[in-house]
């Protein structure tokens, strides 16, 4: 990568920010001026190619915005990114020498995309963040990363931009938090940045958002912000303006995830001990009462009766939530916790009857 992006690639936390998209040469230039004075950027985005779900929406103002970025960096010194998601897109940003690619969600989802973006990549010497896929598919996100990493690119990055769900939730996009986490793992290392535009949709709820990303150790942080906000061609409701940005990043609580001071470390040490050691027990547990399940399929069995009688679960669910409450367990863990062991039960009386 370039000096200016390799400056930046490795700071924690990593803020990139700008608007959705580039709309004018006015717009790019003062927007990039005043997220510059803040002191508070490290990169500077813009959407150049705008993938929309319909027709007739604003789709960017393609190559033309590239020279606005280029001049954007010269005056602010700011390294650029932009989105691509065709090999044309990758060409001409590396043509204006942009420091970074990101790709974006509706690419992620097809391999065919990611597969052409990645050959245009190839001997390329640019770092890429790919986003999520729009729909909760680990394997999809898994699977462009090393498609990115097959044609040699170095640097990878990912970018947490929520999951598309039907019907409204209180987010654009939901979070699914488990699901950055998961990829945190398989990727241990590579940068995790979390958008909490296109998660939250909205200017409300993206400080709670950012935080949240923080308190999980995220790398960093990618917020859409404009000058003028309100008249933005795209995203409108979910931008800020550059002194907004400013609030929300002084608000945020930096945690990390390890520290030297010994008191806390053996104070951490001591209640993981004792954290590995209840789950040890509860695996224990949940083999004993599976024993218990595999005698209950004996019986039904040989009486004839059916796996599943909906009364007793009901009964078995009525008690956990009451027992929950007073244990400081939500209704919704309860419930997924013994949807889990149900299964699981199911599972092992349709063995035993079966056999
Ligand atoms: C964007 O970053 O402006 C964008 C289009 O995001 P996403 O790919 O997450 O929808
Ligand atoms: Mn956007």
């Amino acid at each position: 990568m370039n000096e200016l992006i390799s400056q930046k690639w490795n700071k924690r936390p990593l803020i990139i920010s700008g608007p959705c998209s580039a709309e004018t040469e006015e717009q790019v230039l003062e927007t990039a001026a005043r997220l510059a004075k803040t002191g508070k950027v490290d990169v500077l985005r813009a959407g150049i190619w705008k993938p929309r779900t319909k027709p007739g929406l604003f789709e960017g103002i393609g190559t033309k915005g590239l020279a606005w970025l280029a001049n954007a960096k010269k005056i602010t010194g700011l390294p650029i990114t932009v989105e691509v998601a065709t090999a044309k897109h990758v060409e001409d940003a590396l043509q204006f020498d942009v420091d970074m690619l990101w790709i974006g969600a509706r690419t992620t989802v097809n391999p065919f995309s990611v597969q052409e973006v990645a050959d245009a990549l190839r001997g390329a010497n640019v770092p890429v963040l790919i986003k999520n896929p729009i729909n909760p598919d680990l394997e999809l996100w898994t699977g462009g990363i090393e498609r990115l990493q097959q044609v040699g690119v170095k640097d990878v990055g990912m970018i947490h931009r929520g999951f598309s769900s039907y019907g409204n939730t209180e987010y654009r996009n939901a979070p699914m938090w488990h699901l950055p986490i998961e990829m945190k793992r398989r990727f241990a290392g590579m940068p995790l940045i979390c958008d909490p535009s296109h998660i939250c949709g909205n200017r409300q709820m993206l400080q709670s958002v950012a935080q949240k990303s923080i308190d999980l150790d995220f790398d960093g942080i990618m917020i859409e912000s404009r000058i003028d906000p309100d008249n933005a061609w795209s995203d409108a409701k979910q931008q800020v303006a550059p002194e907004v940005l400013v609030e929300i990043l002084d608000a945020l609580i930096w945690r990390s995830e390890n520290t030297d001071e010994k008191e806390f470390v053996t104070a951490l040490a001591s209640l993981r001990e004792q954290i590995n050691q209840l789950d040890d027990e509860l695996m224990t547990i949940l083999g004993q009462r599976m024993k218990i399940a595999d005698k209950i399929g004996e019986y039904k069995k040989n009486n004839n009766i059916t796996i599943l009688q909906t009364n007793r679960w009901n009964e078995i669910l009525e008690k956990a939530f009451a027992k929950g409450d007073k244990l400081g367990l939500s209704k919704e863990f309860i419930t997924k916790y013994f949807d889990a062991i149900h299964l699981e039960s199911i599972n092992h009386q349709n063995n035993v009857m079966n056999s």
